[in-house]
């Protein structure tokens, strides 16, 4: 082997690796050599999870829920799945038609295993979260990007979905809320997009709803339940967000029977069911009183004013106005050229490893999300911290000329 040869396969050299993971490496670093970093860069709650889950999950324990569950989940959670997509979402996915995973990650994968060939296209929203653009590439598909800027509030219109559909596409790929924008496509927006895909049979729709209990608008919808598209969508939640449950890695999707038959068959060979105990858990979450995720939603709410206020008060940053998530996607073109005498800002990285230089504050790029104008603030951060963050982001991008 020459030494210019790798070990390694193409595949994984040819990834990126999650942006959003290393930020929050790179905070977490920083962080152990003794710097002061407040980290805005991980969409994680900073809440935990509610009690009377934990609760549910010991007790599932001591129960002897600790044996390997059938691959697509439990059946108890299956139908408390079914039912919960039923009673929030106006979707008839019956519990056969549910694939529990280690987090919605897992789900998105198994989808992209299960439906691309080499070369189908996936068109994705763009700005799209990180993991979709390098899990399509991972599955050999092309990702297609559609794309609508914050001028927009990030929502492509259904002629420029339409312009990206080819006979090639297998699928559409989007979030709503969406990470990293925060953008909440409503009830029209989304009868609009469907009356499009009723088109394309050849088309299936991904919905990924991970943030739909973070949404500051006054319903959530979900696309497939317009009757156009209601058979060819595969719709794509999980308890990280909603329930603060991010360690806990489960996720869910309904799908179409035979493409939820296929995500179970590549789950049984890669990692099995989810947990046993999440498992149960995450059943008590679904059949419980939502009032703790609705006051996680109001504090979030309560944090994205705060920081729409500070940004406002930073001249170059133009701020979007997100409707659900926790995140903020502000443009930041206006600094890029600009110098502090020592540091050239020529993109959204360079002014991401500035801003973390110089105030110790971490976000994540645009770049990373498929929109190289802009930078991601996650405000899943206590008030004290994002007006800290803030304070220093203003001094320092101050200090560029
Ligand atoms: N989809 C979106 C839009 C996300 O932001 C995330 C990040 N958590 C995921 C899916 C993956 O979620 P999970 O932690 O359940 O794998
Ligand atoms: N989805 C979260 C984010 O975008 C968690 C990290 C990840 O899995 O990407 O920050």
């Amino acid at each position: 082997m020459t030494s210019t040869q790798s070990l390694l396969s193409n595949r994984v050299l040819q990834l990126a690796e999650s942006e959003t993971l290393k930020m929050a490496r790179m905070a977490r670093e920083l962080r152990a050599q003794g710097h002061d970093v407040i980290s805005l860069s991980l969409g994680e709650p900073d809440f935990d999870t509610p009690d009377h889950i934990k609760e549910a999950a010991y007790q599932a324990m001591k129960e002897g829920y600790t044996k390997y569950t059938p691959v697509s989940g439990l059946p108890e959670l299956t139908k408390a799945i079914s039912e919960k997509f039923k009673r929030d979402n106006n979707l008839d996915y019956a519990p056969d038609q549910i694939v529990v995973s280690n987090g919605a990650k897992q789900a998105i994968y198994n989808i992209c295993q299960a439906l691309l060939n080499p070369g189908d296209e996936v068109v994705v929203f763009a700005p799209y979260w990180v993991s979709y653009w390098e899990i399509v590439k991972l599955s050999e598909g092309t990702p297609v990007p559609v794309y609508a800027g914050v001028d927009r509030e990030f929502k492509p219109s259904p002629q420029e979905l339409e312009a990206a559909i080819t006979e090639r596409t297998k699928f559409v790929l989007f979030s709503s809320p969406c990470n990293p924008t925060g953008t909440v496509f409503n009830h029209a927006e989304l009868e609009a997009y469907a009356n499009v895909l009723a088109k394309y049979e050849h088309v299936y729709v991904v919905s990924d709803e991970i943030y739909e209990y973070i949404n500051f608008q006054k319903a959530h919808v979900s696309i497939g339940s317009f009757p156009q598209v209601k058979d060819r969508t595969i719709t794509v939640n999980g308890f990280a967000k909603g329930f603060a449950m991010t360690g806990w890695r489960l996720g869910y999707m309904g799908a179409p029977k035979q493409v939820a038959a296929a995500c179970s068959k590549i789950q049984g060979q890669v990692t099995s069911g989810a947990s046993a105990f999440g498992q149960k858990a995450g059943e008590v979450a679904l059949s419980s009183d939502l009032g703790p995720t609705h006051a996680m939603r109001d504090a979030f709410l309560q944090r994205r004013d705060l920081v729409l206020s500070l940004l406002r008060e930073i001249p170059g940053l133009n701020a979007n106005h997100p409707e659900g998530a926790f995140y903020v996607f502000p443009d930041v073109s206006a600094f890029y050229g600009k110098t502090d005498g020592v540091m050239q800002i020529r993109n959204s990285g360079d002014l991401c490893e500035y801003i973390l230089s110089k105030a110790q504050v971490a976000l994540v790029s645009g770049e990373a999300f498929g929109d190289p104008n802009c930078i991601r603030l996650s405000y899943a951060a206590s008030e004290a911290q994002l007006r800290e963050a803030i304070r220093r982001m203003k001094a320092v991008l101050a200090g560029l000329r």
